[in-house]
């Protein structure tokens, strides 16, 4: 008897298990390849899951395995390269690989359609509608004349019939009939042979020297480090284009909020080859085809934001990451990969050159450049010598702010104005005040569900939890003593757009917050306006500071820039660094000379100091030199396990065990330290207790080690099913 033959399956259940199935009744064993999907059935539900081995035993009594349903495929899905990504990075990311393949995989691909694009319907006659004698729908013109044209032209599709002026109904009722049937055809247009669309521009000697730098083959990471309008952008197009030529693909990833339209539009006008865009704002079916363009072939150039560093590209040529310091190509739920480090370990694999570029480059990154581990490509002129904003710090400790403004802002904000210009105010607290307060006994607005004060917002007129999303009414008096006397207490952007419409009141203020762009296109309409260059203020949070240039900007306000000072995520003063920096960029480009005034209360600060007086590198340079003492990364690697429960004694104790398990491995010492449990920075979020435990390591080896005997350990932990747990390796958000 031959040996049997057992699929194992990777489910998308929470589980890190694998699952063994027998092959689908009928199927041909040999047609069964890893990377393909199957159908299974999965208790009383049929999910879809994908062949991990082709194996001819399972630990399990095969009368005990169930057959799958049905195989989906006939080849692997991804490529083998990207199969092979998928598998390291479930394994690395310690997440249960069901979930992490279901993660890269298209939404329409996990539901089982097939690996198909949707093409353009076309109609033709049935027999039956050849056979029909003339003059046989008298009494239905318009069928009539469709059947003529189809008889004289064989075939019409979408455009054929709108140029007849037939409409749909007809065509169903003759499909009805048996007269008509529809087929579709995926049109693919002819290669375009050329590879450019518009000159590409001339670079600056510093371009020059920066592109000569990139090899166009072979496995190179650059860190492209370059002032914001240095012209970071015009070297990726260039470096696509000697990819292009070479009859390769590029892949480019931006932040979510960086993927604008008219990111897309640059490309365009740049390439004649086909450029696709994949990003949270498309549809199922939009997505599907556009991967689908790119694993074979036609899309010749890709941008996407995270999830699209698992597009399978045909021949991929480059890979690029645009503001590689952004937070959002990390995922801070689910499975929690880093895209910007899986496209270094992509680059390697493939041996093909990476670019990272950003104006204010991650300390990970710029440690690997210090260190030679990225070739270091640094841009400091800016295009059409702009010259750089002028950064002024205005201390408000000792002075009367009005809404937050204070007198000096207000004129300077009132002389931009005057001089034409327009002024751009950032504040990073959408709503109208962050809460409301009685001043008779000192009361504050608390969400009943977290640690944390309710934002007071005015239009409508609400209170809301931007941590749990609890709303309720904006009571009449003082919960606590009855006061009438409620007011707002700080302010938020609402607040802000309405001092500034007061004190001028000629002028027009935009809002640019989450909640002033909710409705479609709201947010272009914005941009829009602006890009008009007539005089107005411009108030909004960090959708601001990204990716959109607002040339008559040329005075900045940053009202509050001391969050991220004194945050207890280590991170905070290196995010916060980046955002004035990335604000301030918006001031002064093209050919108008901008100022930033930034309002704080540490003037004083070292860091403060640091980076308004010696730019961006030395600020990087002092937050490292205090990373290496404190042992934090990149000098050291990190994971957290986090635990959160309804019953704060549930988390604590799960943690507790997971650190006793974890010494009892590893002893705590050099190689692997603990520490924890404690609380997270908000405790409690949405009626839960949250907990973490921190494991640092001197090297990424024994970290794995530990984490990958840890993880099946705590999921049969009695306490696991008591909390909700996860592991974040490489965690870039601490909350
Ligand atoms: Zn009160
Ligand atoms: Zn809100
Ligand atoms: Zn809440």
């Amino acid at each position: 008897m031959a040996a049997p033959t057992v699929l194992e399956i990777a489910l998308p259940t929470p589980l890190r298990r694998r699952f063994d199935y027998l092959p689908p009744e009928g199927v041909d064993t040999a047609l069964l390849k890893p990377g393909q999907r199957v159908r299974v059935p999965f208790g009383n539900q049929r999910l879809i899951g994908l062949i991990l081995r082709v194996k001819s035993e399972s630990s399990l009594p095969l009368q005990n395995l169930r057959p799958a349903e049905a195989l989906l495929d006939t080849a692997p899905l991804l490529p083998d390269e990207l199969w092979r990504l998928c598998l390291w990075a479930a394994d690395y990311y310690q997440h249960p690989i069901g979930d992490a393949l279901h993660t890269a995989l298209p939404v329409l691909l996990r539901q089982g359609e097939p690996d198909r694009e949707k093409g353009e319907p076309y109609w033709q006659l049935t027999t039956e509608g050849k056979g029909l004698p003339e003059g046989a729908l008298k009494r239905a013109p318009r069928q009539a004349e469709l059947l003529a044209a189809l008889q004289q032209r064989g075939a019409l599709n979408r455009a054929d019939l709108a140029a007849l002026g037939v409409a749909r109904s007809h065509v169903k009722t003759l499909e009805d009939k048996g007269l008509v049937y529809s087929r579709e055809q995926v049109l693919t247009p002819p290669p375009e042979p050329k590879i450019l669309r518009d000159t590409p521009l001339s670079l600056s000697d510093e371009q020059a020297t920066a592109l000569a730098r990139i090899p166009e083959n072979g496995f190179h990471i650059s860190l492209l480090d370059g002032t914001t309008g240095s012209g970071k952008t015009e070297i990726y197009l260039q470096a696509i284009a000697r990819t292009l030529t070479q009859g390769r693909q590029a892949l480019v990833l931006v932040p979510e909020i960086g993927l604008t339209p008219q990111t897309l539009a640059r490309f365009q006008r740049r390439f004649a080859q086909p450029v696709v865009a994949l990003h949270s704002g498309m549809n199922d079916r939009e997505r599907l085809d556009a991967w689908l363009q790119a694993r074979d072939g036609r899309a010749r150039i890709v941008i996407g934001t995270r999830s699209a560093i698992f597009t399978p590209m045909a021949n991929l040529g480059i890979l690029i990451v645009d503001e590689e310091h952004d937070s959002s190509f990390k995922q801070q739920d689910g499975f929690r990969y880093s895209a910007r480090d899986l496209a270094a370990l992509r680059a390697h694999r493939l041996g093909i050159p990476l670019i990272l570029g950003s104006a204010t480059p991650s300390l990970e990154s710029l440690h690997n450049a210090r260190t030679g581990r990225y070739d270091y490509l640094r841009l400091t002129q800016r295009a059409g010598n702009a010259r750089p904003p002028e950064l002024l710090t205005q201390d408000i400790r000792r002075q009367t702010l009005d809404e937050g403004f204070s007198p000096e802002t207000l004129e300077r904000i009132r002389a931009t104005l005057e001089s034409g210009n327009q002024v751009l105010v950032f504040l990073n607290r959408r709503g109208y005040a962050p809460t409301l307060e009685c001043p008779d006994c000192g009361w504050l607005a608390e969400c009943r569900h977290c640690d944390t004060r309710l934002t007071l917002h005015q239009t409508p007129r609400h209170l809301h939890c931007h941590h749990c999303d609890h709303q309720r009414a904006v009571p009449r008096s003082c919960p606590s003593c009855k006061s009438t006397r409620l007011q707002p207490l700080g302010q938020g952007t609402e607040r802000s757009e309405e001092a500034l419409q007061r004190h001028f009141p000629d002028t027009r203020v935009l809002r640019v917050d989450r909640d002033s762009t909710r409705q479609k296109n709201a947010f272009r309409d914005l941009v829009e306006e602006v890009h008009r260059g007539d005089p107005c203020i411009l108030v909004g949070t960090q959708m601001l500071a990204k990716g959109h240039h607002f040339a008559d900007v040329t005075l900045v306000v940053i009202l509050d820039s001391d969050a991220g000072l004194f945050s207890t995520d280590f991170r905070g003063p290196e995010r916060m660094g980046q955002l004035l920096l990335q604000v301030a960029g918006r001031a002064g480009r093209a050919d108008k000379p901008g100022q930033v005034i930034i309002q704080t209360h540490h003037a004083e600060h070292p860091l403060v100091r640091t980076l308004l007086e010696r730019g961006y590198h030395a600020f990087a340079e002092l937050i490292l030199s205090e990373r290496r003492l404190t042992g934090l990364p990149p000098f050291r690697h990190m994971a957290l396990i986090r635990a959160e429960s309804k019953r704060p004694e549930n988390a604590v104790a799960f943690l507790k065990q997971v650190r006793a398990l974890a010494e009892q491995r590893h002893p705590p010492g050099h190689e692997l330290g603990y520490l924890g449990p404690l609380p997270a920075m908000l405790e409690k979020r949405g009626d839960r207790f949250r907990y973490q435990l921190q494991v640092n390591a001197a090297n990424r080896g024994a970290l794995q080690k530990l984490l990958s005997q840890l993880a099946p350990e705590m999921e049969q932990h009695a306490l696991a099913k008591r909390n909700r747990w996860s592991i974040d390796v490489d965690p870039q958000d601490m909350g």
